[in-house]
């Protein structure tokens, strides 16, 4: 009889794990703060119905494959067919088809030592590289990607253009909800409001973010680099809509989308949401990213302003995932093994993987430590 395995946190992270464990005959309790699990993949209720963190699914990565050998894949859209409007040096267009043909030039191997700019700099010139620098912070959140490991940013580079990203039907909580329920099915126990305040005794799995593991452990060695993002939620009438689906301005680091033409069920009728995220460099206040979105909105949308129903804004600081500066990789990050009887998984742990899906290897890599051999595509060890 295998002992209890104690799961503190009831996000994506630590729900993948409780299925993975329970499916292999641990008796799993998973203990989470919050009245809901989903953690940063949780879902606003209606009418707006926002996500809170997570947006983009990767459909072509090893966890959706996981999903698939478990019939959990949630229902996805495509983004449509309207335009993508970008800012690149300065100038609001459409998206340039010469910067898609520029990016699949590039070497397929970059290096770990040097940054993303030195190293576009190599390749291209000063004026595409910035614009290249300015996608790379769409999937890192980072305010200036060009400092960046250039391996790191590359890698994500290649997924993101690959196109394997698709959107949760119903936003997040509806994956949320599968996994819980599967979980459950197995005779994981998930008990919601619930906050652990110390680490419990025996086999445990800490899958909350960096930053709460540090606190639990007194681990002060538990630190990586984040992103700072301000995200802006808009809840508008869907009559004066422009005609893009969303808008990168890679000058200033804004990307916003139209979540609500993809899904039509985010938005009650004749509405629609639309979510932003600004990056901000060190020292930037919320109010003045906001403003810089307001901005990007007068130019792109006109009519937002006289359309606006509901609108929320929040500074999220290192909790979009794992950056890697130069000389760094996922392997340097703070190790998923804590000795015989813990592990550490989060999206900023040593594990790969892209955003979410980092969080997920970790809690594979954490049942490898527990001596399973975790069923996570061989926990691929590249992007
Ligand atoms: C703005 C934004 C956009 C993002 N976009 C994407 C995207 O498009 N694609 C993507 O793949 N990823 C994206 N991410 C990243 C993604 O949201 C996270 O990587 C992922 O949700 C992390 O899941 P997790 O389970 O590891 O952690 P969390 O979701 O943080 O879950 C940890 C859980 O632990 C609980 N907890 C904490 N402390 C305790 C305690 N003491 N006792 C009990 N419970 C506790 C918390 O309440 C929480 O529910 C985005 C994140 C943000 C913020």
């Amino acid at each position: 009889m295998k002992p209890d395995l104690h799961i503190v946190g009831a996000g994506l992270t630590g729900l993948t794990a409780a299925i993975e464990a329970a499916e292999r005959g641990w008796r799993v309790t998973v203990a989470e703060a919050n009245p809901r699990p989903g953690g940063r993949a949780r879902t606003l209720a209606a009418p707006y119905r926002a996500n809170l963190g997570t947006h983009a699914i990767y459909v072509d990565g090893p966890w959706w494959a996981w999903l698939e050998r478990r019939g959990l894949t949630p229902p996805i859209v495509e983004a449509p067919r309207h335009a993508t409007l970008v800012r690149a040096g300065g100038r609001l267009g459409p998206w340039p088809a010469e910067l898609s043909q520029v990016i699949a030039a590039l070497p397929t191997e970059a290096p770990v030592e040097e940054s993303l700019r030195a190293w576009l700099l190599r390749h291209v010139d000063a004026r595409t590289a910035e614009a290249i620098v300015g996608v790379v912070f769409i999937f890192t959140f980072d305010h200036d990607p060009g400092r960046l490991s250039a391996a790191f940013a590359h890698q994500r580079l290649r997924r993101a253009m690959a196109g394997g990203v698709r959107y949760v039907t119903g936003g997040w909580s509806t994956l949320v909800d599968l996994l819980a329920e599967r979980a459950a099915g197995l005779g994981a126990q998930i008990r919601t409001r619930t906050r652990v305040p110390a680490l419990p005794a025996g086999p445990t799995i800490l899958a909350t973010s960096l930053a709460t593991a540090r606190q639990l452990t007194g681990d002060r060695s538990l630190t990586w680099p984040g992103a700072r993002v301000t995200t802006v939620d808009l809840g508008l009438r869907a009559d004066s809509g422009p005609d893009w689906f969303r808008v990168m301005d890679l000058d200033a680091r804004i990307y916003a989308a139209r979540y609500g033409l993809a899904d039509p069920t985010l938005a009650p009728p004749g509405h629609e949401l639309i979510q932003i995220s600004a990056a901000c460099a060190p020292g930037e206040r919320k109010a003045d990213a906001e403003r810089r979105v307001q901005h990007l909105l007068d130019e792109s949308w006109p009519g937002w302003r006289a359309a606006l129903q509901w609108y929320r804004s929040a500074l999220r600081t290192d909790c979009t995932g794992a950056i890697d500066l130069p000389g760094t990789t996922w392997h340097d990050r703070p190790a998923v093994s804590r000795g015989d009887s813990l592990a550490v998984a989060t999206d900023q742990s040593a594990a790969p993987g892209l955003l979410a899906e980092v969080g997920i290897s970790a809690a594979q890599l954490a049942l490898q430590q527990l001596g399973e051999t975790p069923m996570l595509a061989e926990a691929h060890m590249r992007v």
